[in-house]
């Protein structure tokens, strides 16, 4: 089944001098899981979404995506996965169909196709949003514009040839959509190491440029890895007891797939098939690619990582006198022979970059002084120190899981109830239709 566009039915209303309790940016799974728990708790709100609810499973995901996390992990507030393969991985146009469905559960009081070009406060801490319909007002402010937002790119002296296609991950889709010929993929994160894969399997000669990111084992002693980290309670984990504690926001997602049924991505495997892969890109002059001689490390990295998460998964079988069946440990099946620190573009087929090095937050649109010097917002589980403003959705908000499906459901109902303790409301659920008297262009 393709993919279907859901466009906003009808031009959004306007907005100007509308005031809501509280208002939510982003119609994603955060600010869908934000509306059910405002909700049921009675709590007037309007989400308002520039695009369509659900946009970036919808439109920024390639051709061939997958979860990563297995399907029982999708449990968005009332509203668990209840296929038949909880262990399985749905793919793009099945998380589609999910948050489709969830969104109809909801039924949110959202309005799309309208931006939110500027959030400030004034002195009577009243919040004032100027959208792309108009300006409005609320006394509550929850942002739910997720993660990741202005790609990134590597500083180069000099830029690619005009003839070498460049995309983002978020705008990859397959093979077919570049030009013939050899792909750069520049970072061996999630993304990058499975669209590098991609590009692999469908016959590509793929140059991977690899940096960082750690992986990890899809199975381990008879369970998928994330089972066994579900049981030690990583999941439940706060970024308070964290031993990176908040740098781990940071962090590059380890890489594995969900793809044929979950496996690892093994890239020293398709190095001996194939695959050119290289340390850190640093440069491009004069028609040379320079990458650090840092390949063997970053490889070597990865598969420490792999192996000590598989230790503790020993050590808890271990203490729990656990079942399981032993499992040899992984062996690296190839080894770079040199760091290979220089590449004439020229003397490869090289015709297009996809660019995988990770996001850059970008809230310049907030004019409230919220921010670390980093340009992240600063709080605690989503609670910033200005009274009434918070954020939901982001890498490790509170747990492992608040960027993703599992555990934004969790902050949503934590944010919720403050919201309406603070609104002095006293009745939990019963109350669910409230908003809907108030919906505008839902
Ligand atoms: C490549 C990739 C793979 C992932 N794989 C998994 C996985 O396997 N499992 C998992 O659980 N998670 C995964 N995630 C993480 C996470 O689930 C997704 O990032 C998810 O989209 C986050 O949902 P969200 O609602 O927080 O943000 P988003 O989906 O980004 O939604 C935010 C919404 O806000 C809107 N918006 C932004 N700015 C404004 C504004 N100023 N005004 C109005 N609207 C605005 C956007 O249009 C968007 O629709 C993955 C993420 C990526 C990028």
């Amino acid at each position: 089944m393709a993919v279907t566009e859901i466009a906003p039915l009808t031009a959004p209303p306007d907005l100007t001098g509308e005031h809501r309790p509280v208002i939510v940016v982003g119609g994603g799974q955060a600010g869908l899981s934000m509306s059910r728990c405002l909700k049921k708790r009675g709590v007037d709100h309007l989400v308002l979404e520039r695009d369509t609810a659900g946009h970036t499973w919808r439109n920024e995901r390639w051709d061939t995506f997958c979860l990563v996390t297995p399907n029982w992990q999708c449990r968005l507030p009332d509203f668990p996965y209840s296929g038949n393969d909880p262990h399985g991985f749905m793919v793009r146009d099945q998380i589609v169909e999910y948050l489709d469905a969830y969104r109809r559960f909801v039924d949110p009081p959202l309005v799309e196709g309208v931006e939110v070009t500027n959030l400030t406060r004034d002195d009577r801490g009243v919040f004032r949003l100027v959208t792309t319909a108009g300006e409005c007002t609320a006394d509550q402010v929850v942002v739910a514009t997720g993660g990741y937002h202005t790609p990134i790119t590597a500083p180069l002296s000099e830029p690619l040839p005009g003839g070498v296609v460049q995309v983002q991950s978020k705008d990859y889709k397959s093979g077919a959509h570049l030009p013939p010929g050899e792909v750069l993929v520049v970072g061996s994160g999630q993304s990058g190491a499975q669209i590098a894969e991609d590009l692999h399997i469908e016959g590509r000669r793929v140059h991977l440029v690899v940096g960082n990111a750690p992986r990890v084992a899809r199975f381990y002693r008879g369970r998928d890895v994330t089972d066994w980290l579900d049981e030690m309670g990583y999941y439940d984990m706060p970024v308070t007891a964290h031993p990176r504690r908040e740098a781990v926001r940071a962090q590059a997602n380890h890489y594995v797939t969900g793809r044929d049924g979950g496996r690892d991505i093994d890239l020293r495997a398709h190095a001996a098939a194939g695959m050119r892969l290289y340390g850190v890109l640093t440069d491009h002059r004069e028609g040379t690619l320079h990458f650090e001689p840092n390949l063997t490390a970053s490889l070597d990295h990865a598969d420490e990582v792999s192996e000590s998460i598989k230790d503790t998964i020993d050590k808890h079988i271990r203490e729990r006198g656990v079942d399981a069946p032993v499992e040899d440990r992984y062996r690296a099946v190839w080894r770079p022979e040199q760091e290979i620190t220089r590449l004439r573009l020229a003397d490869t087929g090289i015709t297009s970059v996809v660019w995988c090095i990770g996001f850059r937050q970008d809230y310049r649109w907030i004019d409230i002084p919220v921010f670390n010097g980093r340009g992240a917002p600063s709080h605690a589980r989503g609670v910033t120190a200005v009274p009434g403003l918070s954020f939901l959705g982001l890498p490790w908000l509170w747990t492992w899981g608040s960027g993703r499906f599992s555990g934004v459901g969790r902050d949503a109902e934590y944010l919720a109830e403050r919201i309406r303790s603070q609104r002095g409301l006293t009745t939990v659920g019963g109350r669910g239709d409230v908003c809907n008297v108030l919906a505008l262009g839902s």
